[in-house]
């Protein structure tokens, strides 16, 4: 899966970038759907360590187009997750209080703390995506946040934060079966949006704005991973594998065992 990181060093094009990619997955959609299951329990399993061990925080940060896939990644991710140590943090159109902040600052508000998992729902870099695209800063302005935003996850990483990030990669056509599907059931509605269609019309722009997110925001202590999304289970599997496999390599522990239990269990079996 470590296919997918986002080498800085050999900067990706989006157009090249196969959405419907499924890997050495090919025929196996069965077997990719089981060793997911067994992932999700994995990632149970390793939450619950940090949980208990209360040091170390994580977050994940996911991005993509509209239909994407971030709200079906987030569910699948969590179901057998116990929901106390873990959050989401969904970034919308800022507010009028957050707007008369710096950008980071309602970012940084929502970081995990110590044994915390947090996962973005969009992010920081909508500052550098949708804020590029709309021209809602100068280029002079949104230019600088790359350097910052390095900065920034630099400082979080360094206090503790294991960070990665996730571009969920679909294809126009995919999108677009996506939103009829959304439109055909009147329980799926109420997730479009007329402006969706707006965005549809500057998917280049969009794809021009992720290619350089990807190229110029993906480190050493916060790597992306552009992820093939035409197939859920396929994107499933990837981004469970990767936050699996990098809280693994982590060497959770639960704190040291008490010197003194016996003294406790001693007291509770001879409470009057
Ligand atoms: P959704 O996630 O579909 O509920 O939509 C949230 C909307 O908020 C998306 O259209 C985002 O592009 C938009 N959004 C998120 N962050 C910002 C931001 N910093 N500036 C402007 N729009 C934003
Ligand atoms: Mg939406």
């Amino acid at each position: 899966m470590r296919q997918y990181q986002i080498d800085p060093e050999k900067p990706v094009k989006l157009k090249k970038l196969d959405a419907d990619a499924v890997g050495d997955w090919e025929g196996k959609k069965k077997a990719a759907q089981k060793q997911f299951k067994k992932l999700q329990k994995e990632l149970a399993d390793l939450q619950e360590i940090l949980y208990a061990e209360q040091k170390r925080k994580v977050l994940i940060v996911l991005q993509a187009m509209d239909t994407g896939g971030k709200d079906g990644t987030i569910r699948s991710l969590l179901e057998k997750v116990n929901p106390q140590g873990v959050r989401i943090a969904n970034f919308k159109v800022p507010s009028e209080m957050e707007l008369a902040h710096d950008y980071l600052w309602r970012v940084h508000a929502a970081i995990p703390a110590k044994g915390e998992m947090v996962i973005f729902n969009r992010s920081q870099y909508e500052d550098v995506l949708v804020v590029r695209v709309h021209e809602l800063v100068t280029k002079e302005v949104w230019k600088k946040r790359f350097d910052q935003i390095n900065a920034f996850e630099k400082m979080l990483a360094e206090e503790g934060t294991t960070i990665l990030k996730f571009y969920l990669h679909i294809s126009k056509d995919e999108q677009k079966q996506r939103f009829l599907e959304r439109l055909a059931d009147p329980k799926k509605q109420w997730k479009f949006n007329p402006a969706d269609l707006e965005e549809r019309k500057l998917w280049d722009a969009y794809m021009d704005a992720y290619q350089d997110v990807l190229n110029k925001t993906s480190t050493a202590w916060a790597p992306w991973y552009a992820i093939p999304a035409n197939h859920n289970w396929y994107r499933n599997l990837c981004v469970a594998s990767i936050i699996v496999e990098t809280l693994g390599s982590l060497q959770l522990k639960y704190p040291s065992p008490l010197q003194n239990s016996n003294q406790y269990i001693d007291f509770l079996n001879h409470e009057e």
